[in-house]
Formats: C-alpha cells, sequence, structure tokens
C-alpha cells in the first residue's frame, strides 16, 4: 500500500499516537489504513459415504485437489461464504452446514473456517474455477494430490470423527513449511 484510497496522498508507515503496531499513515487526511487478516470460507460437502473434491483451475497449486473455499464477501455469513463458494466451484447445493474445521495461518495473515455440508441431491457441475469435481471414498482421496495443508488436515479428521459420529470443531494452527 502506497498511497492513501481517501486522498491519494504518499501514505507513511509509523506506528500512531497511542498505538504499538507499524501502520499506513495518511500525513494529509490522517486516515489510518489498518490491514487485518482475511477469513476464507470453504466447505467439506457430503454425500453419503463420499465427499466431493475440486481441481484446481488456477494457481496456486493449479492440477491439485481442494475443498471448495474462498475469501469472504462483505455482508455475508461464513456459512454463506462457504455455500457461495461451493456453488462456484463445484455447481453445487449444500444444505446444514457445520462449523467444522478452523485454521490459523499467522505467516500470511489468513483464517481458514470450513464447514462440513451435505450435498443436496448428491449434485455437481464444474466451477469455472475447477478442471474436474468428483465424489471420492476415503480409499479413493489422491493423499498426494492434495493442494493445502488445510484440505489435507480436514479429510483426516473427518474420517477420523465419521468413525464415532462425533464431529467436534477442530482448531489448528499451520506454521510455514521449513527447508533446512
Ligand atoms: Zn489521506
Amino acid at each position: 500500500m502506497k498511497f492513501c484510497s481517501e486522498c491519494g496522498h504518499a501514505l507513511e508507515h509509523r506506528i500512531p499516537e497511542g498505538d504499538s503496531r507499524l501502520r499506513h499513515v495518511c500525513p494529509s487526511c490522517q486516515t489510518i489504513h489498518y490491514q487485518n487478516p482475511r477469513i476464507i470460507a470453504g466447505c467439506l460437502p457430503i454425500w453419503g459415504e463420499r465427499v466431493l473434491l475440486c481441481r484446481r483451475a488456477i494457481e496456486p497449486r493449479h492440477g491439485y485437489w481442494t475443498l471448495p473455499a474462498g475469501f469472504m464477501e462483505n455482508g455475508e455469513t461464513v456459512a454463506e461464504g462457504a455455500a457461495r463458494e461451493t456453488w462456484e466451484e463445484a455447481e453445487a447445493d449444500v444444505s446444514d452446514l457445520q462449523l467444522y474445521t478452523v485454521f490459523n495461518i499467522a505467516h500470511i495473515n489468513q483464517v481458514y473456517m470450513l464447514h462440513r455440508g451435505e450435498l443436496v441431491n448428491g449434485a455437481y457441475g464444474v466451477g469455472s474455477e475447477s478442471l474436474e469435481c468428483r465424489l471420492f471414498e476415503e480409499h479413493e482421496i489422491p493423499w498426494d494430490e492434495l493442494a493445502f495443508p488445510s484440505v489435507k488436515r480436514t479429510l483426516q479428521l473427518y474420517f477420523k470423527d465419521r468413525v464415532s459420529g462425533v464431529f467436534p470443531v477442530h482448531v489448528n494452527d499451520i506454521k510455514p513449511i521449513r527447508r533446512d
């Protein structure tokens, strides 16, 4: 961020009075431009014994399998965001969404909130951000071709919890991948 979205003046990077963090501050109109984490709403669509995955048609992780998820829009609840993303990526309606996994990804300023949802009538298509969408039984999951750690972890937890039929909300912290 270089220029003030209110008045167009060049921004300064400093700690405002009474604050403890560096902020983008406009020296002309005094607006403080706060930057906060973004929420990604997503869904694990379930149809009987199977779950719906989408193969990504976009970067990052083009060609890898994922769960429908994306940035929340203003004016929607997190469950509404999850349902909207499921429609956009898989042309699938989901009902009875229940929050299931929360991932703090602090190093990239993101919070994932994934829900379990019932796939309505087992129907789905292929959204514009997907190469293909498919229902998978547990033994068919392409574990080595999953796009993100949050997707892998959510699927692992789901198949584990499914044995007991009890699905608590799981909160996880995802750390940077260490390359050493
Ligand atoms: Zn300004």
